[in-house]
């Protein structure tokens, strides 16, 4: 049993429009579902991504306004890295963007309106559309165990080191880089700050022998909760990063057309008799045109 790689990235922002706006008119991703955090159903849920909303390509946020900001730090996500083919025409769209390059592949990072740390990654080819994660880099007081839950649990392999950071991939190719900061404190989660990182299970079946397997080496999960659009357990990696394993089914089209993903606010059945009190509570929002 081997993970094949990111299911999706769920992060904590500040001010919903300006979130939305940020990722679906300078990134370019597809807001491919609308919907409320299931435990405060006042507060959005958005999820961007690809236009199919593939496993692998999936980013979400909760947006409160007034949100306190995090402070980076380890046993936290520090940085998240998209893949692009090319990085042609990304200066002109993120002026404050810097370029560099790791492990041979070129790189620019920028941050998002409310201070998340985000990278995208050339990885060669035509177009310079984002094609989904690149990969995540967790900042963490010390390697080893950390290390052996994604080598000899989670099946990646290192494949590279640089100093204090560590490569390591899955065998889709989507890379867990982690970064050795002893001397860093550790973070305190607000806006700005990742909130877990989901990893794939492609069915229920897989994700269940998953839950025996950590319970089995030690880990305190959670039990198999429903998130409408995958079903999710959650464990504290030992470094103290959130991790989740999400089941590919039944995916975002549950509810939705291809088409029509993320046009309209979606409630899972036990809030949709709220509807009008849910409605009324949040935000108003302007939807991005989704040009295809
Ligand atoms: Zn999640």
């Amino acid at each position: 049993m081997k993970i094949p790689g990111i299911h999706h990235v769920t992060a904590i922002a500040g001010d919903p429009q300006r979130n939305l706006d940020f990722y679906a008119k300078v990134l370019g991703l597809r807001l491919v579902k609308l919907t409320v955090n299931f435990d405060d159903p006042g507060t959005y849920h958005f999820y961007f991504g690809d236009e199919a909303g593939r496993p692998g390509s999936i980013l979400t946020f909760f947006p409160w306004k007034g949100a306190h900001p995090g402070r980076a730090g380890t046993g936290e996500t520090a940085l998240v890295s998209f893949a692009v083919p090319s990085l042609e025409g990304w200066a002109e769209r993120l002026p404050d963007a810097v370029a560099g390059t790791r492990f041979g592949q070129d790189t620019i990072a920028f941050s998002d309106p409310d201070g998340m740390r985000l990278e995208l990654v050339a990885t060669g080819g035509e177009g310079s559309k984002i094609t989904g994660f690149h990969g995540v880099t967790l900042a963490e007081v010390s390697r080893d165990k950390t290390a052996k839950l994604l080598t000899e649990t989670f099946g990646y392999n290192l494949l590279a080191s640089e100093g204090n950071r560590f490569r390591y991939a899955s065998s889709a190719g989507d890379v867990v880089e982690l970064l050795v900061q002893p001397e860093v404190k550790r973070g305190t989660q607000g806006s700005g700050s990742v909130h877990h990182v989901a990893f794939r299970a492609e069915t229920d079946e897989i994700q269940n022998a998953w839950l025996l397997e950590l319970n089995k080496l030690g880990y305190r999960t959670t039990d198999i909760l429903d998130r409408q659009y995958f079903h999710s357990i959650y464990f504290r990696e030992p470094g103290g990063v959130l991790f989740e394993i999400a089941t590919d089914p039944p995916g975002f089209t549950f509810d939705e057309t291809p088409e029509t993903l993320g046009t309209h606010l979606k409630l899972p059945p036990w809030l949709e008799p709220r509807r009008g009190e849910i409605e009324t509570m949040l935000p108003k929002l302007e939807l991005p045109e989704y040009a295809g």
